[in-house]
């Protein structure tokens, strides 16, 4: 670093600190052990590195980043994101050696070749987002820009991502595709900015057709999202395609500014609930293809598995593994019921958190059972599964709470009482025609400890 750009630095830093120090917003003593010391050490577009003595000090920095920040802003005028080290963290640190092998790693194809759209079952609960994200590979940047897929873990999310890198990769070999990890993508920039990097690392993304970013939900450092948030904007911009998936709505989303959270909305939401029993069952099928010669396995037991794991695919391809593991080693003619039920004995009954059932709990059991979030189960979604769970909840609150349909209306999305009425009785009517429903009823209860 030249002796200029030091001095720069050294100057910013000195008004800032006496910004701080006239707030009044440290006590003097505080302000004199533990920020005087600091020191900027880079400071880039986006962002600023500042290095303390020891870990003491950053502890203290950190509580109060925020105002710090605001700080260095109002000298910069304009928003800057600030990152706090340690002076033994900086030193280790040999400098572009680490960076060099953490970005390739990070730059380094990631796509797994095994998650295609040609294996991604479809079904009622996750049509939506299979065509959403086959859209993306036929219109890259023009319609669903963001395309953001939320939906329980274990669904499907991070398969669909996988399936338009791998798309695109054999049908437009020449575009840049980045699959990222968000919680990798933290990791990088931390790294970054240690090694003074960044500028390298976000002309890269930058540069990319296709940016899949997997579990947004974990991007929640704030120096991480002022730069994911310009470089969003530059790809939007530049109508390159962003496809984002997320445990929770976005707008269920803590930790992740507003104006992030906003920008997630402004393209295409869709959801992926758990597969409906006939989804499940295809999944399982299809997951033993080519399996068939490592031991036969009757019809029944994969009907037991999908009425039973169906709220998350991942555990339910689990459970299939288990068995065929287990039927290695006990060696059985073939994985009949009794066989897989003695694998898998009944779950013990989840206890009741308090004696008194409440509409919370039942919500709770059942967004758990199907594999959904607590706005799916309060939407106005009329997607069966969802539609389903959410009449189950509604008649499990009439029949066990005896709540009056009111309160019932209000607890769901603030639907009239009429309608909930009707939801309630057509529950109590389904129960009676359909036994898999019945089945599932019957084990939410005994989830709920009333079964
Ligand atoms: P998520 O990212 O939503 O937590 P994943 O994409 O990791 O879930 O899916 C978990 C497992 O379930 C993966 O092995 C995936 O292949 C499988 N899976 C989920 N949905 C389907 C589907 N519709 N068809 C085939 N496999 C699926
Ligand atoms: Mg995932």
């Amino acid at each position: 670093m030249s002796d200029f750009v030091k001095k720069q630095l050294e100057e910013i830093w000195q008004k800032t600190l006496t910004l701080i120090a006239d707030s009044g917003f440290f006590d003097p003593s505080v302000f004199h052990t533990w920020i005087k010391d600091s020191e900027l050490y880079d400071i880039d577009d986006d962002f600023a590195t500042i290095v303390v003595p020891y870990q003491i000090n950053k502890t203290v920095i950190k509580d109060s980043l925020t105002f710090i920040q605001q700080k260095l802003s109002a000298v910069l005028e304009r928003e800057i994101a600030a990152q706090v080290f340690s002076r033994d963290e900086i030193d280790r640190i040999s400098l572009s050696s680490l960076a060099k092998t953490r970005n390739a790693i990070v730059f380094e194809n990631k796509i797994k070749p095994e998650y295609t759209f040609e294996n991604f079952i479809i079904g009622k609960s996750n049509r939506e987002a299979q065509a959403a994200a086959l859209s993306c590979c036929y219109y890259p940047g023009k319609f669903n820009n963001p395309l953001f897929i939320y939906g329980n873990s274990g669904l499907g999310k991070t398969h669909l991502l996988h399936a338009i890198g791998n798309y695109i990769r054999t049908n437009q070999p020449q575009a840049q595709v980045l699959y990222i990890y968000s919680e990798d993508f933290v990791t990088l920039l931390i790294e970054s900015m240690k090694n003074k990097t960044v500028e390298e690392v976000k002309e890269k993304i930058a540069a990319v057709d296709y940016l899949l970013i997997d579990d947004i939900q974990r991007l929640t450092q704030s120096a991480s999202q002022e730069i994911f948030f310009n470089l969003y904007n530059k790809l939007i911009s530049d109508h390159k395609q962003i496809v984002i998936t997320s445990d929770i709505h976005p707008n269920e989303l803590r930790g992740i500014e507003n104006r992030l959270i906003s920008r997630f909305s402004s393209g295409l939401s869709v959801t992926i609930a758990a597969p409906e029993f006939e989804t499940a069952k295809a999944i399982l099928s299809k997951k033993i293809e080519g399996r068939e010669d490592e031991v036969m396995i009757d019809d029944a037991v994969l009907d037991f598995l999908a009425l039973k794991f169906s709220s998350d695919v991942r555990k339910l391809e689990g459970t299939l593994n288990e068995l065929f593991f287990k039927a290695i080693l006990y060696n059985p003619e073939r994985i009949d019921l009794t066989f897989a039920k003695e694998i898998f004995r009944e779950d013990p009954i989840m206890q009741r958190e308090s004696s008194e059932l409440s509409v919370k709990q039942i919500k709770k059991c059942v967004c758990d059972y199907y594999g959904l979030t607590k706005h799916q189960i309060e939407s106005k979604s009329r997607t069966k599964n969802i539609s389903t769970a959410r009449q189950i909840a509604m008649y499990l609150c009439r029949k066990h709470l005896e709540l009056p349909y009111v309160k019932i209306g209000l607890e769901f999305g603030g639907r009239d009482h009429s309608t909930a009425l009707s939801s309630c009785e057509k529950m109590s009517k389904l129960l009676k025609e359909n036994e898999v429903l019945h089945q599932a009823f019957l084990q939410i209860e005994r989830k709920l400890g009333i079964g």
